[in-house]
């Protein structure tokens, strides 16, 4: 038998071993706050937030612990970046044109008109300097941002009547957010926001003429294939791009690997959106032209779009002008975009053009 003070031995001995033990040491759980903009149990995107969590439990062990807000619970769905920014949160998940008010360049983040489709985009942001610029943007907030998944080409929404030319634009009525909104407006159009509750009953009232949402992944279960009969392919946000947001100071504070781990996490969870967001919207368009075979798909005529190209044009020209960062990123887009589309057009495009009237 020990002694008493035998045992305080083996005990010192054995908690100085423990301590040195660097498994031990490892199992601090650090514990983040996530705020996302999404009501609880969103489709699609709120299951990447979920998923990026559980990947993040599961790779470390249990030792990095995500909890995440929706937004009944803070009550801010567009203050997300606020929240990050103040410490208030430690992570968020959102879209960074929510906050254009405020930083006007983070649009140039999420998508614009008639800019990159969304493989293109990701060759941007991971090796053509698109990451670099967002840091650039961001760093001075104390916030690091990162790809948080992206909802593919976004169709250009529902339509109760046919628009055959730039005349039919001229009062329209439409709820469509954003810069698009903006480009809709100089060509003659009335773009409203309505809250997404109010949108169903908004459309089948014709207190609006038309609205956009996303594409056939979220727009079937909002029921608008019910009561409008043209759906328009999209122009305005051909490859929307969500926001992992984390708090400067509270990366700093986790160790190398919980950050790889995190990284990775967000990472593959916003590629896993994309995938997942194809794949819904292909299941759901079978089932929306099952029980509605009568939608008719259109597409702008190219007076239109030519149109709405020249005011887009003329936009990013009066923004470049006030912000020498907005300049710095358009001219990296546009110049991207330049080299990218050459081999989009001789790849996807013309392997889909060749089957054409098969
Ligand atoms: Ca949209």
């Amino acid at each position: 038998m020990l002694s008493t003070f035998g045992k305080k031995l083996a005990l010192v001995f054995l908690v100085s071993l423990a301590l040195l033990n660097p498994a031990f040491a490892a199992q601090k759980v650090y514990r983040l706050r996530l705020a996302e903009t999404w009501p609880p149990n969103f489709p699609i995107f709120g299951e990447a937030v979920k998923s990026m969590a559980d990947m993040a439990d599961k790779m470390s062990s249990g030792r990095l612990k995500i909890t995440i807000d929706s937004k009944n619970k803070h009550k801010a769905p567009l203050g997300i970046f606020d929240m990050v920014r103040s410490g208030q949160y430690d992570m968020g998940h959102s879209a960074s044109y929510y906050w254009k008010g405020k930083i006007m360049e983070s649009i140039y983040f999420t998508t614009m008109p008639f800019g990159m489709t969304t493989p293109e985009q990701y060759g941007w942001f991971y090796y053509g300097g698109g990451m670099q610029l967002m840091d650039k943007l961001y760093s001075k907030y104390g916030v690091l941002s990162f790809p948080g998944g992206n909802t593919g080409n976004q169709m250009g929404g529902w339509f109760q009547k046919e628009i055959k030319s730039v005349a039919d634009l001229q009062g329209l009525k439409m709820r469509i957010p954003g810069f698009a909104g903006e480009v809709l407006a100089r060509v003659g159009a009335k773009p409203t926001n309505i809250p997404a509750g109010e949108l169903y009953t908004a459309l089948e009232r014709r207190t609006i003429d038309a609205l956009e949402w996303v594409g056939p992944s979220l727009d079937l279960r909002m029921g608008f294939h019910k009561i409008a009969p043209y759906y328009y392919t999209g122009w305005h946000e051909p490859a929307a791009e969500l926001q992992f947001l984390v708090n400067k100071r509270k990366w700093d504070q986790l160790p190398p690997d919980l950050q790889e781990i995190l990284r990775v996490s967000m990472r593959l969870s916003a590629y896993d959106m994309y995938i997942h967001t194809y794949h819904a919207s292909a299941m759901n368009w079978a089932t929306m032209k099952t029980q509605y075979p009568d939608i008719k798909v259109r597409t702008f005529p190219k007076s239109v779009m030519r149109a709405l190209r020249k005011a887009n044009a003329d936009l990013l020209a009066e923004q470049a002008k006030t912000s020498p960062l907005a300049k710095e990123i358009q001219a990296s887009q546009a110049s991207y975009m330049k080299k990218a589309r050459v081999w989009t057009e001789i790849s996807d495009k013309a392997y889909l053009d060749s089957l054409a009237g098969k």
